[in-house]
């Protein structure tokens, strides 16, 4: 065990409108209930572009990144179930097992997860900059970092012979796309399903609806290219944005990207008593609008799905557990492998809407 402070680096989020930057910084080492992480995988996923474009708002003065995966380099005092050389996947929320929603079993509405707020209290600061400024850690994990210190609460250990970049997306993209198929909509075999919009999320949810024997499964995105990628993923059938109509009417309908336009597309291809499942988040305040006479005479559902209403304790080791025995594809799903360096041109590419997901191997 160190008490020593290491030298690392990390993607450093100043405010909208700045261009983060890869800053050299010091981290503490791990305290009571903590573990020292080492990157191993982070996803670049729409959250991080919505922080950095200013349509979320969030706090400056941390390292970013909310997807990833990592080797356990040291434990904390009364950390059980982690050693050093664990591969563990990082939760972005960390449920603190105490409080309303956790009673509930809702995890994924806590209000105080551990390492809440981004790290910036300072008890749970551990980043420093050379000034000794201290910084916070995106959602408790920051993980375009090379190291972090996080809640040995928000490290869910997965089978080790989960490839890193795979076990990455498992951290959000995979189990919000995958949970809102299960969890959320709670889609039965035979049951019909369209997903809109398939970018990490929206793939994984049709992945999910495969797996869980819905038939059939629709996808619908403005790409061709994706919907080459939503056959590979198992789709029964493909179709480009302006081609969806009411005939696509299914039991379940699952938007995925967050656009107005696409939520309100959302409403109108359930059938009549079908539900429709919002999981693309859009920038903060905006609002959508649906026929409410069709709406209520047709009896139809609308539920919001946050983190794939998971538990990540017990979703993402069983989503590994479905990877390594070949029944979800999410190879698929990695785009590129880039550096910490290429962070920038990923954004772009997300910008134009291309490709699937990006991933940071360290
Ligand atoms: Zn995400
Ligand atoms: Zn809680």
């Amino acid at each position: 065990m160190s008490d020593e402070a290491i030298a690392t680096r990390g993607v450093v989020f100043d405010g909208p409108g700045r261009q983060p930057s890869i800053e050299e910084l010091t981290l503490d080492p791990p305290q009571r209930g903590e573990v020292l992480v080492q990157m191993a995988a982070a996803g670049v996923c729409h959250s991080d572009l919505h922080v950095v474009d200013g349509e979320w708002e969030r706090p400056a003065g941390v390292v970013m990144g909310h997807e990833g995966a990592a080797w356990i380099e040291q434990a904390g005092e009364r950390v059980e179930g982690l050693a050093a050389g664990d591969l563990v996947v990082l939760a972005w929320t960390a449920p603190c097992r105490a409080c309303e929603a956790c009673h509930r079993a809702e995890p994924w509405l806590c209000v105080t997860p551990d390492g809440s707020n981004h790290r910036l209290r300072p008890e749970d600061q551990r980043l420093r900059r050379p000034s000794g400024e201290p910084i916070g850690a995106y959602s408790g994990i920051g993980t375009f970092g090379e190291h972090q210190v996080v809640a040995a609460s928000a490290a869910i250990k997965v089978d080790p012979r989960t490839p890193p970049e795979i076990a990455a997306l498992i951290g959000c993209a995979v189990t919000t796309g995958i949970g809102a198929i299960r969890n959320t909509a709670q889609v039965k075999a035979g049951e019909s399903v369209v997903v809109i919009g398939l970018g990490g999320v929206g793939l994984s949810a049709v992945m999910g609806a495969v797996a869980q024997g819905a038939h059939p499964v629709t996808a619908i995105d403005r790409s061709p290219a994706k919907l080459e990628l939503a056959v590979r993923a198992g789709a029964h059938r493909v179709l480009l944005a302006g081609e969806a109509d009411a005939s696509a009417g299914a039991d379940h309908v699952v938007e995925c990207i967050g656009m107005v336009e696409t939520v309100e597309m959302a409403i109108d291809l359930a059938r009549p008593g079908g539900t429709i499942t919002l999981v693309g988040m859009t920038p903060q305040g905006l609002r959508a609008s649906f026929d409410v006479y069709r709406f209520v005479e047709d009896g139809r559902v609308i539920r919001g799905s946050n983190y794939g209403s998971a538990d990540p304790a017990t979703d993402f080791p069983r989503i590994a557990r479905e990877y390594l025995e070949g029944r979800l594809p999410l190879d698929l799903l990695v785009e590129e492998r880039i550096g910490l360096e290429q962070l920038d041109e990923a954004f772009a590419a997300m910008r134009r809407g291309d490709g699937a997901r990006r991933v940071i191997v360290y």
